[in-house]
């Protein structure tokens, strides 16, 4: 790894566990507030889980993917307000996964909605599978995608119920992690940040922010402030593009999967996405 990118990354780390820190000594061991719910995120049509990406990731994740890690570069080293939202996660589901959990499940039920779960993090030990996999039995009809890199923690989640859909997420040259997760039965991800785009999600993301940019520049120079023109341009933006996790619509926004449908390359199951989408839609 880079100097200067080992630098950047040293310094974000310590910033994680300050706010970590600060999250602990203000809820005292206790769930005194919920946690931060990623829903509304009308880009990707999904609700969001996630923990700070390092800090509750497998061990050896800081020398493999952190410095191509897109959670740390789209949202955690540029965005503070992210970062401490992820800590805010973090610490409350370290206190109490149950009741952590049974707050995203409640709320994407509510919008209707699937999960994406940890969006940014991990896993970090057996209770908060077992913690996850509980709310998902309790809400059969939310369906949910989780990526874990937690090699260890794969076989807590065989028997996990068919709307929990599990992946997981290897390294460039993971063979036996790979070998070993398809003899447990679990699809294969490789997903890894490079700026370029090179996953589906990152491909349509980049379609949006191109597109949200243009939008921008063009009422800038009509005269609005760079505030103002951020907002409109989102919003105009999410008229015009939909954010996929479908690899297929992904790359070629064929919408083969419904409008505001978030499959994340989760195949079979019927049209639950599509319903959910549909659900939304109506209102
Ligand atoms: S790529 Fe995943 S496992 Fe690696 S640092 Fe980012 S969130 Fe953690």
């Amino acid at each position: 790894m880079q100097k200067d990118l080992k630098e950047q990354l040293a310094r974000c780390i310590a910033l994680m566990q300050k706010d970590v820190a600060e999250f602990e000594a203000k809820y005292q061991g206790r769930f005194a507030e919920q946690p931060h719910v990623g829903f509304g995120n009308r880009k990707t049509r999904c609700v969001n889980e996630a923990t700070l990406p390092i800090i509750t990731c497998h061990p050896s994740c800081l020398e493999k993917c952190a410095g191509t890690c897109y959670v740390i570069n789209i949202c955690t080293k540029p965005r503070p307000n992210c970062r401490r939202c992820e800590a805010r996660n973090t610490v409350l589901r370290r206190i109490d996964p149950n009741a952590y959990y049974e707050h995203f499940y409640r709320e994407a039920e509510r919008l209707h909605l699937p999960i994406r779960l940890s969006d940014g993090g991990d896993f970090e030990n057996a209770e908060q599978v077992k913690a996850c996999i509980a709310a998902a039995r309790r809400h059969p009809n939310v369906h949910a995608i989780l990526y874990t890199k937690r090699i260890e923690l794969l076989p807590e989640l065989v028997d996990c119920p068919s709307n929990l859909h599990a992946r997981y997420s290897a390294w460039k040259g993971d063979e036996a992690g790979e070998a070993e997760a398809r003899r447990l039965g679990f699809d294969v991800t490789h997903v890894v940040w490079d700026g370029t785009g090179n996953c589906p999600y990152q491909k349509s993301l980049a379609r949006f922010l191109a597109r949200k940019n243009e939008i921008a520049r063009e009422l800038r120079a009509q005269g609005l402030d760079a505030k103002a023109a951020r907002r409109r341009a989102e919003r105009e933006t999410e008229k015009e593009i939909t954010v996929w996790h479908c690899r297929n619509c992904a790359e070629r926004s064929c919408g083969c999967c419904g409008t505001g449908d978030i499959r994340f390359n989760v195949v079979g199951e019927g049209d639950w996405a599509l319903r959910a989408a549909e659900k939304m839609v109506r209102g």
